[in-house]
């Protein structure tokens, strides 16, 4: 086994103790192999192992990896967890089988016709904002009543749940309970919230999928914007 081989086994094992100390079954909860910066030859041992779920945050650094990889591997399901603009819509919906980022009137409405002119079937996650914080994107949650009933009117079944980035200096788990009491609220069953250093947490407060990038494949080689 390669490092990031070992290092998959042992979130799979974490995730999995994680569910059964919160009574939950440990196949509700999907890991998301984020391997954003990594190139291909980093990927492909993960591949190799069997895994097919993968998060990037970059519309165009996917596009230079994954339909290659798509071809090698069947079965990937590839989910964009960074911001969306809406100039490379048309490209997102093309490359990404989950768009976790869902968060403007604007993208809804690009969204919505790309979806339908390419009749593809790509799940939705609104990503909510849930520390209100400025440089953050998201919806802030006193939004998200009217951004959802804009949704459900444009999407009607692509919306499947939420997804939250909590700010690094608070205690995650607030943010991961505010996240499932929305999602109770207009009855989403996708939970997308928890990364390396808090998915036990996420799991215990409901998350559905976990998305972690560094203890599968190690720090990354440069900083990255989110
Ligand atoms: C990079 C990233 C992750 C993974 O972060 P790790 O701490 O490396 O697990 C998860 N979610 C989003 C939105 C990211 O940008």
């Amino acid at each position: 086994m390669t490092q990031s081989q070992n290092q998959l086994a042992l979130v799979k094992e974490r995730i999995a103790k994680a569910a059964i100390k919160a009574e939950r079954v440990p196949s509700e909860v999907t890991l998301i192999a984020v391997s954003k910066t990594f190139d291909a030859e980093d990927i492909i041992p993960i591949l190799e192992s069997g895994h097919r779920v993968f998060g990037e945050n970059r519309v165009q650094e996917a596009q230079k990896k994954w339909p290659e990889l798509r071809l090698k591997y069947p079965g990937i399901e590839l989910h964009l967890i960074g911001p969306l603009q809406s100039n490379k819509v048309s490209e997102a919906v093309q490359l990404f089988d989950v768009i976790q980022t869902v968060d403007r009137p604007k993208l809804v409405l690009a969204l919505s016709k790309e979806i339908q002119k390419q009749s593809v079937d790509t799940k939705l996650l609104v990503q909510v904002n849930t520390g209100r914080e400025a440089q953050k994107a998201g919806v802030l949650p006193e939004e998200l009543e009217q951004f959802m009933n804009l949704c459900r009117g444009q999407f009607a079944f692509h919306i499947q749940g939420l997804m939250c980035i909590p700010p690094v200096e608070d205690d995650p788990r607030l943010h991961f309970k505010t996240l499932k009491g929305m999602a109770q609220t207009y009855q989403l069953p996708v939970l997308s919230m928890g990364m390396s250093g808090d998915f036990e947490a996420a799991i215990e407060e409901g998350a559905t999928c976990v998305r972690v990038g560094s203890a599968i494949f190690g720090t990354r080689p440069k900083a990255v914007t989110s």
